[in-house]
């Protein structure tokens, strides 16, 4: 076998995988074979909103699995009727389609965006503008929006269409937008990125850029939504909405469900047999949906997202107070919060791990600290309590390296 090695895996290789398997969850713990549990900070990448194995969720699921899986979309799903109406009622939204994933959810909204344009005799707009630092996913039109090198190295021509300006360039912005152009699409707060939250007046600004230029705003809500901001979406915060929005991650709680919200005008291109998906929207995500959604709009939910916010927070703050060799800014919003570490931030994310708490990396050396939203005050205190204990860790270590650097 050619290029056979001994740690050879049947699966295509393109995650560098930690070693660890969990057997089994419980609100924000992962517990492995072994019986050893972790405490969940990564939450399956902003995913399980409603932690693992949530009594209300799991009896949505199993309820659907003695019905009916899947039928497609040649007929009616009354479930998924339901849940887009939710979805609208509770935000700027008059319509959804539901995507299997955030890439997809995103293919919708770059492709409405241009059928938008082309409706309203404007063919040559198809372009849209993106900022770096951005991530949309990693289909071919998405890691063209994103525009990160390493993402498309070696995979062909880049999409055409997409034009990237720096983060918070406002000039180059401005600039940028020319008579191609169809739309400007952004995350309100950049996820991969770094967790750096896009200020509620320069999204107010977005708007009015939009509405000067005749331009689709476009949120991409994927991992901010769903009450992980703290808001029912993060946009909501700054009185500003899009015309079109993406979304998937939480809205699942771990089952595959994306989905594109926008507003009659935005979608008024996007008529029958022009956009479709065998899977999207099936009774067993909607289920899920529906149920993801009973607890996150209940009252008081959201508050309890803030109230924890702010403990970790000021918990955050006097951990980088005691500990500035190793956490240099704390940031975000809700519970998509960010460290920037002064070491490398896959140091850090091997501290915690080693302190059995599970976290997640992200661009400009950032470590994600993103709980299941339903965490308990005490959970989150414990987490506070691993990561004090991780950063003393690393000053030790750096201790010694100096010591034996110097001897
Ligand atoms: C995760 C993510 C995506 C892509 O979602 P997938 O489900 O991995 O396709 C898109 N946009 C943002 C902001 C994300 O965080």
């Amino acid at each position: 076998m050619v290029g056979a090695s001994p740690k050879a895996s049947p699966l295509l290789p393109t995650f560098a995988r930690q070693d660890l398997a969990f057997e089994r969850g419980e609100g924000v713990w992962l517990i492995n074979r072994e019986g050893e549990r972790y405490l969940d900070f990564g939450a399956g990448i902003a995913v399980n909103a409603l932690g693992h194995a949530h009594p209300h969720l799991v009896k949505a699921l199993t309820d659907q699995a003695q019905k009916v899986w899947h039928t497609s979309n040649l007929y009616q799903i009354p479930e998924g009727e339901r849940l887009a109406q939710r979805l609208v009622d509770n935000t700027f939204a008059d319509q959804v389609f539901f995507t299997n994933s955030g890439a997809e959810a995103l293919e919708c909204a770059i492709k409405m965006a241009r059928k938008y344009q082309y409706a309203s005799g404007h063919p040559e707009r198809y372009r849209i503008i993106t900022f770096e630092g951005a991530f949309h996913g990693r289909t071919l039109a998405t890691i063209a929006a994103g525009g990160q090198a390493k993402y498309l190295e070696g995979f062909g021509p880049k999409v055409e269409g997409f034009d990237q300006v720096p983060f918070g360039d406002h000039k180059a912005l401005e600039a940028a937008i020319g008579p191609e152009t169809a739309a400007i699409l952004v995350e309100p707060v950049q996820g991969e990125g770094g967790v750096r939250p896009v200020p509620p007046q320069c999204l107010r600004g977005l708007r009015e850029l939009c509405d000067k230029n005749s331009l689709l705003l476009i949120f991409d809500e994927v991992q901010t939504g769903v009450g992980r901001s703290g808001a029912f979406f993060a946009h909501q915060r700054a009185g500003v909405t899009p015309d079109i929005m993406a979304v998937a991650k939480g809205i699942g709680g771990g089952f595959p469900l994306g989905a594109c919200l926008s507003t009659f005008e935005a979608g008024k291109g996007m008529t029958a047999g022009t956009h479709g998906t065998t899977y999207g929207g099936n009774p067993l995500a909607m289920a899920v949906g529906n149920a993801v959604l009973d607890e996150v709009l209940k009252p008081g939910f959201l508050d309890h997202v803030e109230k924890i916010s702010n403990l970790m927070r000021q918990g955050l703050a006097a951990i980088k107070d005691r500990h500035p060799s190793v956490i240099e800014d704390v940031r975000g919003e809700g519970l998509l919060l960010g460290v920037k570490a002064k070491v490398p931030n896959t140091d850090l994310v091997a501290a915690l791990r080693d302190q059995k708490m599970l976290t997640v990396g992200a661009g400009d050396n950032v470590v994600r600290l993103l709980p299941p939203l339903i965490i308990s005050e005490d959970e989150a205190r414990d987490g506070m309590a691993r990561l004090e204990k991780a950063c003393a860790a690393l000053e030790q270590a750096m201790a010694t390296e100096r010591k034996g650097a110097a001897e």
